[in-house]
């Protein structure tokens, strides 16, 4: 029988988060077979439905290995997640291989190399699967696994927007994908990918007709927002990753050189484009960033209608942080908790988001965290 240690945390609250920062250890070898490794957006995690929500959970990270969360194998009931490999916790399902994974373009290249279902109902890909901040340790973010799968042949360097179409119309056919997310290595140009993003999502949206969302570093002219706006981007995301200067130097030196008031700045410029709620940031947590630097994060961005996606950090193999702890459960709920709230009171929560991450939200509990008709005002 499960416990869980506050009044103040339901039970869903609890488990997610103890689940999504300890990671989760496979007993079932294939139950991991069609889980990710390296890459850009959640690798080395799984999609794991746990009491009704879906999250990406670690299942191949050296924490993950130690987790005292246990997936058992499927028995009579299903499968079931274990503490300590005794108690029993609840029942889990993983969502089944998408049907589109076994699908190739005319000329021979796997749909899956191209996009990727992440968590149910999502199609997300990596435009452009290179980054000028990549290949030097003097500017690479020290997080990021961007050219692990590219090495590894899992995927190709450069998405065309005809293949996008024909990969995201067959995931919707098959496998009802309800929107799409567009996020992109850096390029050596001014558009910092927009230019990519417009054309890719301009054939997306004539092909499906799906929410998308793009997410690219600011550009240096703002006029892009309304041209990706105009070719069908939803929302947007340009993620800072860290809040505090000092982080954000050690953690990404090259991104780093633009500064924050410059993503403010940006996002300003894209809510009058997108409206309050479509421009959100991601921030990894864990990273350095304390519980006030993040709070602080959240109490300036969402009065500017920007959705801080908060999720907790997760060492990804290959990269120079494969080692670093993640954050505590704890720590995560003490962070998402009060966002939460301020969201709600915002009217900005996840289920209002047209597309992407934030809509997505299985990187993070921080939508379950949120309280759709709550009215009081925090941030
Ligand atoms: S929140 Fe974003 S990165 Fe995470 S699984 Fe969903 S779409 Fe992918």
């Amino acid at each position: 029988m499960l416990d869980f240690p506050s009044a103040l945390l339901t039970k869903k609250q609890f488990l997610l988060s103890e689940l999504q920062t300890h990671g989760l250890r496979l007993l079932d070898a294939a139950a991991g077979a069609a889980s990710r490794r390296g890459g850009a957006g959640p690798t080395d995690h799984k999609a794991v439905t746990v009491l009704g929500t879906t999250i990406m959970v670690p299942v191949h990270t050296r924490g993950a290995a130690n987790s005292p969360y246990v997936a058992a194998p499927p028995d009579t009931r299903g499968m079931s997640v274990l503490r300590s490999g005794e108690e029993v916790m609840c029942e889990i399902s993983f969502p089944p291989q998408p049907r589109f994974y076994g699908l190739s373009t005319a000329d021979g290249i796997e749909y899956w190399k191209i996009a990727q279902l992440h968590s149910l109902d999502t199609l997300a890909t990596t435009v452009l699967q290179t980054c000028i901040r990549y290949g030097n340790s003097a500017t690479k973010c020290q997080f990021c696994a961007i050219g692990e799968s590219l090495k590894g042949g899992r995927t190709i360097a450069k998405k065309t927007p005809e293949q996008l179409a024909e990969v995201a119309a067959a995931a919707q056919k098959f496998d009802g994908v309800r929107n799409v997310v567009m996020t992109t290595g850096t390029p050596a140009t001014d558009d910092r990918g927009a230019a990519v993003l417009t054309d890719c999502a301009a054939a997306i949206k004539a092909a499906t007709g799906l929410p998308i969302q793009a997410q690219c570093e600011p550009p240096s002219d703002f006029s892009w927002f309304s041209q990706m706006r105009r070719a069908g981007v939803d929302t947007l995301g340009m993620h800072l990753e860290a809040w505090d200067e000092d982080v954000r130097t050690r953690i990404m030196p090259g991104k780093a050189e633009v500064p924050r008031a410059f993503y403010l700045e940006a996002f300003a410029a894209a809510v009058e484009v997108f409206g309050r709620g479509q421009v959100s940031t991601y921030l990894l947590a864990g990273l350095g960033d304390t519980i006030e630097d993040l709070h602080d994060a959240a109490r300036t961005l969402i009065p500017l209608g920007v959705y801080p996606f908060i999720v907790p950090f997760v060492p990804v193999g290959g990269t120079p942080l494969a080692d670093h702890r993640p954050p505590s459960a704890d720590f995560m709920r003490a962070v998402l908790a009060p966002v939460g709230e301020w969201l709600s009171a915002a009217g900005m929560t996840s289920d209002t988001v047209k597309a992407g991450c934030a809509k997505c939200a299985a990187c993070s509990t921080l939508s379950t965290f949120e309280k759709p008709k709550q009215s009081a005002c925090a941030a």
